[in-house]
Order: C-alpha cells, then sequence, then structure tokens
C-alpha cells in the first residue's frame, strides 16, 4: 500500500510520510490506494477483543511502515488509562434499533479524541522515520472541539509545539475555556476574527506557503497538520465504525440481517468519511446519513450534486458543524470519480476560485446510492434533545441531537427502520446551556452554575474534565486579525 495525492496520483508516500507531512504539496490529500477488506471471519475474532485490540488490527493494516512493536506502543499509549471505564465508544440504544455511538468519554468530552488521542503518538514515531531530528510544529484550525483535543493530546510531547486558531465568537464558552486554559510548555492558542472557514483557510496557507516552509526548515522545524486533512487523525475514526459493528453483531442471531445505516452530525466530512472507508472495508453499512445544522451546505449538495458555499453564514448552537467548506470531501469526490485526480484538482479549484461546483451525473448517481442527506435547526435541535430526554431520560448534546432529528427524517421519509448507529459526538455537558434550555425553564447564573442546574435536573454524570475547569486559569487571551496568523505562528515559534 502506498498513499497518493487526491489531486495528482504520481505523487506517492509511505504512511510515516503522509501522517508527518499532513497535506501533499500541491494541497491534494493523502488517501491509500488500496484498502484491506476484511471477512467474516476477521470481524468475529475481533469480536473477542477490546478496544486496544481492535484498534491494533485495523490500524496495523494502514500503517504500512510501522513495525508491531510501534503499532503497540502507539495504541497503548493512546487508550490506556484516557477514556472513561477504559471504553473509548461504548453504545447506548434508544428502543431496538438507535445505537448511539458515544464517542465522548475522553478528555475534551467530545470524538475528537478518539483520533487526537493517538495522533501525537503516529505523528512523533512517523518523524523519528522520514524527518529525523526536526521539531514538529502543529497548526490547528479549529470550531472549537478539534483545538482542545488537539491542545490535550499534544501538550508537552517533546519535539512537537501546538498552535491552535479558533474564530473568537465561533466557539461555545466551555469550549473557549477549555483551549484558552490549556496547561503545557509546548501550547500557543490564539483566537481570530472571523469565522471557522477564515481559520481553515489561514491554516492552509500558511502551510503551503514555500517561504514560510523554508524558514521553518532553517529553523530546524517542520509542519503538520492535526485537522482530519491529516490521514493519522481518519484511521484511528475507522477504528471505532469497525468496533461498533462488532459490538452489533454480539446481539441476537439476525439483528444485523439486513445491515446497519449510520448517521453522523457532519462538518469537515471526516467523521463519515471514516464510516465510508469502514463500509469499503468489509462492515454491512447500508445507508450512510448525512445530518446538518442549517449550514446546510452538505445537505443540497447530496440532494443536487452541486455544492455552493455562497450562501450565508450562520453560528448556531451546534457549532462544530458551522462549516461551509468540508475539507474530507475532497477525498470522497476523489473514491466517487474513481480516483480522477485531475477531476479533483478542478473541482476544488472552482471551489477556491468561485466557491462551487457541481459534480458529474455518474457521481452524483453513485452519491445518491451510498448517502442520504439532511438538516435541521436549533429549534428543533432542541425539542429534539428535550424529546429524547423526555422518552429515554436519554440526555444527548446539540451535534448529536442534529443527527437523531435528521435519523427521524430518514426513517419517516423512507422506511427504512433497520438498526442504526448514531454517532453521538459530545458531552452535552460540553453545551450545557443549550441543553438546559431543551430540558427546563430554570437558567443558571454562570456557565457552571448551569452545569449544576443540569445535572440536578436530570440527574446525568457530570464528566470529570468539565468539574475541573471550573478553577482552571485562563493562560491565552489573544485574538487577532485573520490577515495576521502567520505573525502568530512565527511568534509562537520565536522565529523572526
Ligand atoms: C467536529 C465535530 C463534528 C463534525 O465532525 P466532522 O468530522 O468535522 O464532520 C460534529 N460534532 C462534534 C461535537 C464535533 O466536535
Amino acid at each position: 500500500m502506498n498513499y497518493i495525492s487526491t489531486r495528482d496520483k504520481q505523487v506517492k508516500t509511505t504512511a510515516a510520510g503522509a501522517i508527518s507531512q499532513g497535506i501533499s504539496v500541491e494541497g491534494g490529500l493523502f488517501v491509500p490506494d488500496t484498502f484491506p477488506t476484511f471477512d467474516k471471519a476477521d470481524f468475529l475474532k475481533l469480536c473477542e477483543m477490546d478496544y486496544i485490540g481492535r484498534a491494533k488490527f485495523v490500524l496495523s493494516h494502514f500503517l504500512n511502515d510501522f513495525n508491531d512493536e510501534e503499532i503497540d506502543y502507539c495504541v497503548k499509549g493512546a487508550y490506556t488509562g484516557s477514556f472513561d471505564n477504559e471504553q473509548p465508544a461504548p453504545i447506548a440504544l434508544l428502543g431496538e434499533n438507535a445505537n448511539l455511538l458515544e464517542l465522548w468519554h475522553g478528555p475534551t468530552c467530545a470524538f475528537k479524541d478518539l483520533a487526537l488521542q493517538l495522533l501525537p503518538y503516529l505523528l512523533t514515531t512517523s518523524a523519528k522515520k522520514v524527518s529525523k531530528g526536526k521539531k514538529i510544529v502543529i497548526l490547528v484550525a479549529t470550531s472549537g472541539d478539534t483545538g482542545k483535543a488537539a491542545l490535550e493530546g499534544f501538550c508537552d510531547v517533546p519535539d512537537t509545539e501546538i498552535v491552535v486558531f479558533y474564530p473568537s465568537d465561533g466557539v461555545s464558552p466551555m469550549q473557549k475555556l477549555q483551549m484558552a486554559s490549556q496547561k503545557g510548555e509546548n501550547v500557543h492558542v490564539c483566537a481570530i476574527k472571523g469565522n471557522f472557514d477564515d481559520a481553515q483557510t489561514g491554516v492552509k496557507n500558511i502551510f503551503t506557503n514555500n517561504d514560510v516552509k523554508n524558514k521553518l526548515a532553517e529553523n530546524n522545524m517542520q509542519f503538520s497538520s492535526a485537522n482530519s486533512i491529516n490521514w493519522g487523525r481518519l484511521a484511528p475514526q475507522i477504528v471505532y465504525y469497525v468496533s461498533a459493528y462488532c459490538d452489533l453483531l454480539k446481539r441476537e442471531d439476525d439483528y444485523l440481517k439486513d445491515g446497519f445505516n449510520i448517521v453522523v452530525p457532519t462538518g469537515n466530512f471526516g467523521n463519515i468519511l471514516a464510516a465510508y472507508y469502514a463500509k469499503k472495508m468489509g462492515v454491512p453499512v447500508k445507508k450512510l446519513i448525512c445530518a446538518s445544522n442549517v449550514n446546510n451546505v452538505l445537505t443540497d449538495f447530496i440532494n443536487t450534486g452541486k455544492y455552493d458555499r455562497n450562501r450565508s453564514f450562520f453560528t448556531t448552537i451546534s457549532p462544530s458543524m458551522d462549516i461551509l467548506i468540508s475539507s474530507n470531501l475532497e477525498r470522497m469526490l476523489f473514491e466517487l470519480s474513481g480516483e480522477d485526480d485531475t477531476a479533483v484538482a478542478k473541482m476544488q479549484k472552482e471551489l477556491s476560485e468561485k466557491g462551487t461546483f457541481t459534480v458529474s451525473d455518474d457521481v452524483k448517481a453513485k452519491m445518491s446510492e451510498l448517502f442520504w442527506g439532511g438538516c435541521c435547526d436549533d429549534e428543533s435541535t432542541l425539542k429534539t434533545i428535550g424529546d429524547l430526554f423526555s422518552e429515554y431520560g436519554y440526555l444527548c448534546d446539540t451535534h448529536t441531537a442534529v443527527a437523531m432529528n435528521v435519523y427521524k427524517q430518514y426513517v419517516e421519509k423512507t422506511g427504512d427502520d433497520i438498526p442504526t448507529v448514531i454517532a453521538s459526538t459530545a458531552s452535552p455537558y460540553k453545551f450545557a446551556a443549550s441543553v438546559l434550555d431543551a430540558v427546563s425553564d430554570q437558567r443558571g447564573e454562570s456557565e457552571f452554575d448551569t452545569v449544576r442546574v443540569l445535572n440536578e435536573i436530570t440527574k446525568t454524570e457530570i464528566p470529570a474534565p468539565i468539574t475541573a475547569l471550573e478553577n482552571a486559569t485562563v493562560r491565552f487571551n489573544e485574538i487577532c486579525e485573520k490577515e495576521n496568523m502567520l505573525n502568530a505562528v512565527y511568534s509562537a515559534l520565536n522565529i523572526e
């Protein structure tokens, strides 16, 4: 297996090369040129293993230039001691068929931990192989959850520095506090005046700027990315869909007789892409259901074949999905177009120049076969949280509620009510004010008061990392213009 670029298939590298570079020189994203496939016997074997065993098995097929010892070191380091009850991805069953895959039991209470606890190990192991001695500089653009999860993952990891940019008014107070209070000698956090797409575009521009690259090299440094454009973020996400399948296989014999569907609350298209890859590898997924909030660029794209980011941008109560440029869609387009790098490069060029592109009829047909797209607004999101709580006593966060709402729409419209895995991507306590709004008329006086009220009313457990935040000290309160992101990077790294 080699890793090739979505914009130029001639660019080839190993897993370590793809992970340490993050993005290909011409701006394309790295993807494996072949995917492993697993058969029923493999899955039955995986059923007997714990999460660490499953992760080692799946990842060993992608990390082609890592030896067994290295994979063992990385996976055990990531998933031992960092998740509640050593269970990174438990399932909560509501009714007969709604399986909420809870991906928020890690240190920052959002699904990004599943990948970002592992990425620092993958990255430092990769860097030892391919860029001896260079310090790795992680640049992150975040809509809220990635930033904190990356800071937590890279905190004081030797030979790394991490710089995180977030939209000043685009994250929840809890997310802001989580980032601003981050500990560690190698961490830097900066708010920007702009939205997530501005942050992401700024980071991409810095990455692909050759002068900047040379300047870092002079200082014995090299950039890499902890955003989901990095293959090292996606591979760990495939694991939990495989793991969820194994958990469902353990139910009654014919539970999965028709396969199962997966619903993912989607922003950058990373999480749902991992679900697609799991399907490609042999997990019997029938439909991939892409759930968006009112920033519904993906819903329209799936329904029409036209991607159009020229529209109003809304800040919502599910901020991690407030995105109009879904970076990982590029990898999906590469798949759907039969690995046509020229076509992908052309679409991405149109997207960056005109903000829109349209896929061929053939690609559109394939897309409709695989995906179903739906969206919901803030009001329906809140109603869904309230309904789930009164019906099942189950409390979910705003992002998960978008997924649950779209799941219901899907079942109503299609009648397809087979077992379904719904990615539950954050703890409700991370978005406490909105969640409290949904279940009660009471209000908290402050963010933490809100957390306490929510806890009293719902009798659900407050995650320990949230409790610990209350007395945390704010270390970072810088806000910069989006044009000045590069200066902020240089000053964080102490280079002129
Ligand atoms: C990042 C995030 C999403 C969106 O995931 P993508 O991989 O970007 O599509 C959804 N929910 C939460 C809570 C997130 O943090």
